[in-house]
């Protein structure tokens, strides 16, 4: 194990719970906190059911490894207490400015002065949240993906305020949690991934709200072209269609045309993507 041991995850939410088990999972304890303790209760039942998810798709997890993970996640919905022996603390808590903000000020002032802060932010800068944490130096991003057992990616970018030692540590950190660490030079919205992808998505919507291809077409053109496993209308199912419809929504007016489309044609219906076993695709329920 490197320096930093004791990590503490801020909500606990879709990937803050995530994060939170696949690190108790390889090994380390973890304190994850959320705001009351009705969330912590549902937090609780649903870490059950990621266990019971690794053991079914992550080999080697059945063998006990599952359970000893859940023995590792302590609860707690006491900020000041969840956070006093943290190396790490990991923020994944709603994708919201203000709530962010203020939840570093507080952050900032109840933990230890050796506390690395990270987080896991898909669409804000490090740098829009860095004056609020009291210690820029120890702050960055490290940014993972949903499915972190799956999709084990994980993008670390500082500000040119970062320290390179926290930096590294949080590399070294993410690489001891099963995560491919991606060292990102500079700052940049999107990081690397969302900067790829972003673009293919807006591209393929186009084509179909254009009126230029239907999304199967679209998606073979992109897989037989390519040789990716998946079109980008298999993406958005992953991802999530009332996600794609947020997006899109408040884009520009052939973006906010597709985010109408996806309404009318899936939203409205119940059709959500993958979680709902159907949106662009069908898919067969368990
Ligand atoms: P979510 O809404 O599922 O969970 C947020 C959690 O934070 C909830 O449990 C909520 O109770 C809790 N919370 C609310 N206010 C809080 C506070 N003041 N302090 C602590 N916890 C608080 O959100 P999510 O999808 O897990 O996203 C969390 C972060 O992760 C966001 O910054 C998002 O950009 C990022 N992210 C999400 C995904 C994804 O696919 N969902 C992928 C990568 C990164």
């Amino acid at each position: 194990m490197g320096s930093l041991k004791n990590i503490t995850v801020l909500g606990t939410g879709v990937l803050g719970l995530q994060i939170a088990y696949q690190t108790a999972y390889k090994g380390f304890p973890v304190v994850a906190y959320d705001i009351n303790d009705e969330v912590i209760e549902k937090a609780k039942a649903r870490a059950l059911d990621l266990a019971t998810t690794y053991k079914e798709q992550v080999p080697g997890a059945a063998d006990g490894l599952a359970d000893a993970a859940l023995d590792r996640i302590t609860f707690s919905s006491d900020l000041a207490d969840a956070v006093k022996d943290a190396d790490l603390v990991i923020e994944a808590i709603p994708e919201n400015i203000d709530i962010k903000k203020d939840t570093y000020t507080k952050l900032g002032a109840l933990a230890p002065e050796k506390t690395i802060f990270a987080t896991n932010s898909s669409t804000l800068l490090p740098s829009d949240l860095m004056e609020f944490t009291g210690r820029p130096d120890k702050f960055l991003a490290l940014h993972f993906a949903n499915k972190v057992w799956v999709f084990n990616a994980a993008e670390i970018m500082g500000t040119e305020k970062t320290d390179l030692a926290a930096f590294q540590a949080v590399s070294a950190f993410a690489g001891e949690i099963g995560m491919v660490p991606i060292e990102i030079k500079k700052e940049k919205a999107g990081y690397v991934l969302n900067s790829l992808l972003v673009p293919l998505l807006n591209a393929a919507s186009d084509l179909l709200t254009d009126g230029i291809a239907e999304p199967e077409m679209i998606d073979k053109t992109w897989r037989i072209g390519t040789g990716a496993p998946f079109g980008p209308f298999q993406m958005f199912d992953v991802i999530g269609l009332t996600t794609a419809y947020n997006v899109s929504s408040v884009g520009g007016p052939k973006q906010q045309a597709f985010a109408a489309y996806i309404k009318e044609n899936y939203i409205d219906k119940g059709k959500l993507g993958l979680s709902t076993g159907e949106g662009f695709y069908s898919y067969p329920t368990k």
